[in-house]
């Protein structure tokens, strides 16, 4: 435990609590996020203005001390022999006796000039005599935790903590991997920059290793690849698309052939279908099941969120009634006795539409033969998984709207087919986006009454509030929603939806929503996937600054999806240089690969990629883009030991599995 370590009291446990640090093996894996070479000190009349400088100096005279209203100020002047400069702390009284005259202090911050005189505004400090030349760990710490305080525990850990090779020495050996022990050393303190690019490749290809491990065994363990069901092709298959409320686009007909011919096959099918936001991918959902409830098969449909599930029953219901075709829904907010009612009638049943309820252990079909995950990145790997073995090898299919690199999708779908639907369907206006501050209020609300004057409907999304959170800086969505209709909206149909509430709340809204009684729907990001409501055509986003550009592509794409121009309005009062980028991002395409390619850049793993998205446990020190290299080393690897998988690395699947497989 981290309160072990010497000098760790109740105080400063709880401060890496928060950082998640709980244990001393927590510490040492809290990796620095950079490190800042301190190996040369520079003269101070050497030192590069507006940038951060290494210096070591005298203390000249006694520190000034005088209040301001950002507390006590206390400037002391340094020099060196070749030129003076002022480093100046708020807050710290106490400093103005830790600055003894004639005493050396080692200096390290970013330079200033101040009326022509060098200025250093709280840079960090230490007596010249614990100097030592060294590259310096930076840590993500997001509580009152400095720095130096971190660096000193992380020291002490290091000698107490026993570090054991885990990878196999062969391995070690082939791969010219440096030990596990010296890696980690090296990655907080490395002693030059080399030492800290082998000790980085070392832990990234253990945490790439062991991912990919886990996730071969998975796919060994549930063969994916099986003899399936071979299906044919319906009489009535022309009746039926001509049933569907519109002409497929070539896109759609193409990804619809690829699934047909894989159903018609001697393999279960294996496909994942990717598809912008609007692209339409419910369309081909729709067509797979009619074709496996034509074969005679039972058919499963899974979606993320009770909102999304009982709005693909109610399209497909409404679709398969005139063929006699029988859908039913099963959410976790169905009655008791509505579920065992629908458990004892399943055989039954053709198609059952519904949420991660549908795999619970007393869901059994009788004869599946196709199982469908919509919005998959939402569900975890093994869920997936789960999902298929409802069915004796049943042709698998997965929709996701997130762009995925090749990187992760040669991860997480390594053994599956992918079609792309890159056509949207046509007449699709542009979706016009703005980003603007709070000061554009007026306008805002003045062109959405424009707008529901026309008959349209918006939405308004406020941020997930937090529990610790300031309320009053973010909008909760009741009290904004009460506010909004009592005020400029007075008159208007404002009403909210947010995750809390009970599952037949939200169905009521959504589905009031979707025919057309609420102008106004405030909500948080409950209504994130899936949902579709043509009639909706602004989407604005509150404290948009909140939200990555994966989420925001996703909200934004919840307009747009019929004939009426869209906006999306993205408020802002954020200074950030990151936000602001990612904003404009979003102004400028309306592309989900543009703006996750963009993202990448940005972000190097920006959170379309972040792992978590897809299911897979957040990466400590990989990065799926810039490390391909090594995923690649590593996969082939596998691939070899492809049959040996359990001889060769048991332990590390023992130890490991049930942590990377959520
Ligand atoms: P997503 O790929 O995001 O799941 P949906 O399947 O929800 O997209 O479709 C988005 C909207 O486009 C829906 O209103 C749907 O009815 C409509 N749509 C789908 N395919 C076509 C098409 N070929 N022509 C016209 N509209 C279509
Ligand atoms: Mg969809």
């Amino acid at each position: 435990m981290i309160l072990d370590l010497k000098g760790v009291g109740e105080q400063t446990a709880a401060k890496f609590y928060k950082l998640g640090i709980v244990s001393i093996k927590d510490l040492v894996e809290h990796y620095p996020k950079e490190h800042e070479d301190r190996r040369s000190v520079v003269a101070i009349n050497n030192m590069a203005i507006g940038e951060v400088n290494n210096i070591i100096g005298r203390v000249v005279m006694r520190p000034e001390v005088s209040p301001t209203k950002y507390g006590i100020r206390v400037s002391v002047w340094i020099g060196d022999g070749t030129g003076k400069v002022k480093a100046v702390f708020f807050g710290q009284p106490y400093l103005k006796s830790t600055f003894i005259v004639g005493e050396l202090f080692n200096f390290y911050g970013k330079v200033m000039l101040n009326g022509g005189k060098f200025e250093m505004q709280s840079p960090e400090f230490q007596k010249a005599c614990n100097y030592t030349a060294m590259i310096v760990p930076i840590y993500a710490s997001t509580v009152k935790l400095s720095q130096k305080v971190i660096r000193q525990h992380m020291a002490n850990a290091l000698k107490v903590i026993d570090i054991v090779e885990n990878l196999p020495q062969e391995l070690l050996e082939k791969y010219k991997l440096m030990g596990k022990k010296e890696a980690i050393n090296n990655i907080h303190f490395p002693v030059t920059p080399d030492s800290f690019f082998q000790a980085r490749r070392r832990l990234v290809f253990e945490e790439l290793f062991l991912l990919q491990l886990c996730l071969y065994k998975l796919k060994q363990d549930f063969k994916t690849r099986n003899e399936g069901t071979q299906k044919h092709m319906p009489d009535d298959f022309n009746s039926f698309i001509k049933c569907l409320p519109f002409q497929l686009t070539g896109a759609q007909k193409r990804v619809t052939a690829e699934i047909l011919k894989d159903m018609s096959s001697f393999y279960a099918t294996n496909r994942l279908i990717q598809g912008d936001v609007g692209s339409g991918k419910t369309a081909i959902a729709a067509i797979s099941l009619f074709v496996a409830v034509r074969n005679g098969y039972q058919a499963a449909l899974m979606a993320p969120t009770e909102v999304l599930a009982r709005q693909h029953f109610e399209f497909l219901e409404q679709l398969f009634k005139q063929f006699n075709i029988n859908v039913a829904l099963l959410t976790g907010s169905i009655t008791k006795k509505q579920k065992r009612l629908l458990l004892e009638d399943i055989n039954s049943i053709d198609i059952v539409v519904g949420t991660h309820a549908l795999l619970e252990d007393n869901v059994t079909f009788n004869n599946l033969g196709l199982v469908i995950t919509d919005e998959q990145h939402r569900f975890g790997v093994r869920q997936r998984f789960k999902f298929s073995d409802k069915g004796v090898h049943p042709d698998v299919l997965v929709m996701s709207a997130t762009p995925i690199p090749r990187t992760l999708a040669l991860i997480l779908y390594g053994d599956m087919d992918i079609s792309v639907i890159d056509e949207l369907p046509p007449g699709r206006v542009p979706i016009k986006t703005n980003a603007v501050t709070t000061g554009y209020y007026d306008r805002i609300f003045s062109f959405m009454k424009t707008h529901i004057g026309e008959g349209r409907q918006c939405y308004i999304i406020c941020p997930m509030v937090e529990e610790n959170e300031k309320l009053e800086e973010l909008k909760s969505v009741v009290e904004y929603s009460n506010e909004l209709s009592e005020s400029v909206f007075k008159g208007y149909r404002v009403e909210h939806l947010h995750g809390k509430m009970k599952g037949s709340q939200k169905n009521e809204i959504m589905e009031r929503f979707a025919g057309g009684e609420v102008d106004i729907l405030v909500s948080t990001t409950v209504v994130e996937v899936g949902v579709n409501v043509p009639n909706a055509t602004i989407m604005l986003i509150e404290n948009a600054e909140r939200f990555g550009l994966a989420q925001l592509h996703q909200l934004r794409g919840r307009v747009g999806r019929g004939l009426h121009e869209s906006f999306c309005i993205l408020v802002s009062d954020s200074k950030n240089k990151d936000t602001k980028e990612r904003l404009k991002i979003m102004q400028q395409s309306t592309d989900g690969f543009v703006i996750a390619d963009t993202d990448l850049k940005l972000r190097g793993g920006g959170d379309f990629f972040g792992t978590k998205q897809h299911g897979l446990p957040e990466m400590k020190i990989a990065n799926l883009y810039t490390d391909m290299e090594v995923l690649k080393i590593v996969q082939a690897q596998l691939e070899q030991d492809k049959d040996v998988l359990e001889d060769k690395y048991g332990s590390l699947l023992a130890s490991r599995m049930q942590e990377i497989i959520l």
